[in-house]
């Protein structure tokens, strides 16, 4: 059977089943069984044979089952790059495309020449900054093992290993100051913020697939902000800025507690759906 006839045929057979399921995941997942690219696969003058077949039915399966697309594959756009995932890290999501368009801006304005990621789970963020930003070296931390093993397959992929330094650490560590021993002019942080009782009320592609540990926020969602703002309140220089990406309704409790230590607030950014997303902060 063609690709294109093959992926409408599916995709109406789904309907039903998975409404969710969109033609792009379908793509996706047959272009992964081609090794091609998804733009390329509906158009594609080829015969699908039966292990082919076969090994996208069971590709199928797993998204069936909830299972993120970019999870089935193990990797995924975000930003102008492409990063490797997998169920260690937070899948890199849209919403947080806006965080990083303002700081890479910011970063190029200033002369910014050293960051630091409080969290880097897959490293989208912080290597997306020194990708665009070749004069930028940066620190990242992450409470997981794991996550950093993804995050260095990553930076190896987008060639900046030579300026990143990764540390396996918790911004609750006593001794978290002492390990990083050294101020930053900027500090970056898609924390987690789900307040812990609305974890379960989450999609299963998100509650199933992404690490418990990068979304549960503590019982107001807040309880990262508070440590990490406390933290960069003594590790960002004078005039250094400090850059969260938000819940929605968080801002003004987020605002409060940054005023309380000092900070003041310099913009917040909408996402593309027009979610208040992203919090700039400057010491
Ligand atoms: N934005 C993510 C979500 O809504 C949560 C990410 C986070 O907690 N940092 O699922």
């Amino acid at each position: 059977m063609r690709t294109q006839d093959f992926l409408e045929t599916k995709l109406k057979k789904i309907k039903n089943i998975a409404p969710d399921i969109t033609s792009l995941d379908l793509r996706m997942l047959l272009a992964h069984v081609l090794n091609m690219e998804a733009s390329e696969v509906y158009f594609a003058k080829c015969e699908l044979n039966s292990l082919q077949i076969e090994q996208f039915e069971s590709l199928l399966k797993k998204r069936i089952e909830h299972c993120p697309t970019d999870k089935i594959i193990g990797h995924k756009g975000f930003y102008k790059y492409e990063f490797v995932v997998n169920e260690d890290v937070l899948s890199p999501r849209p919403d947080t495309e806006i965080l990083v368009e303002v700081t890479s801006a910011l970063i190029a304005r200033e002369n910014i020449d050293n960051i630091l990621e409080l969290g880097v789970g897959s490293g989208c963020i912080i290597l997306s900054l020194l990708a665009d930003n070749p004069n930028l070296t940066a620190t990242g931390i992450d409470i997981s093992n794991k996550a950093l093993a993804v995050a260095r397959a990553n930076a190896v992929n987008l060639g900046v290993t030579q300026r990143v330094k990764f540390i396996n650490a918790s911004w609750f560590d006593n001794d978290i100051t002492a390990k990083l021993n050294e101020q930053y002019n900027l500090i970056i942080s898609n924390p987690p913020y789900i307040p812990s009782a609305e974890i379960d009320t989450l999609d299963d592609e998100v509650k199933c697939f992404d690490p418990k540990i990068a979304l549960d926020g503590g019982n107001d969602g807040l309880r990262d902000y508070r440590q990490i703002i406390k933290l960069s309140a003594n590790l960002l220089n004078d005039g250094g800025f400090l850059i969260f990406e938000i819940g929605e309704n968080q801002k003004n409790d987020i605002l409060k507690i940054a005023y309380e230590q000092k900070l003041s607030s310099v913009e917040v950014l909408r996402d593309l759906s027009g979610t208040e997303r992203c919090i700039i902060l400057k010491k």
